[in-house]
């Protein structure tokens, strides 16, 4: 299983690499789409990122969070992923109940601010 540090280190390299192909010197603030909005998630979350953007263009970078609805797949057709706030979902596409994607997947990289 890939730890949270893993998955902070993968966003931010990713991060990075899109600061550097706009030439930029900083990275002034990193969106970060949240889907588990537990304090605690969310503390550790900030605290992985102030670790591990040390000494990169992404230190001192505003760490800005926004919650996400849960998200779901269905497995009736396909593996169609969707997104909502209702714990009993049901897919768009073929009505049947969706399951919850794996909560281990806490965050997403929106988009960075560079300058
Ligand atoms: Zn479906």
């Amino acid at each position: 299983m890939v730890s949270e540090f893993e998955r902070v280190r993968a966003m931010l390299a990713q991060a990075l690499a899109e600061a550097r192909s706009r030439g930029a010197s900083r990275i002034t603030e990193l969106h970060l789409v949240l889907y588990d909005s537990s304090p605690e998630t969310e503390a550790n979350l900030r605290q992985t990122v102030r670790e591990l953007s040390l000494n990169t263009l992404a230190e001192h970078a505003q760490v800005i969070l926004h919650p996400a609805p849960s998200r779901f797949i269905c497995w009736n057709c396909c593996g169609l992923r969707f997104e909502s706030d209702d714990p009993e979902a049901v897919c768009p596409n073929c009505g049947h109940k969706g399951f919850l994607v794996p909560p281990d997947i806490t965050f997403a990289l929106e988009h960075v601010e560079a300058g």
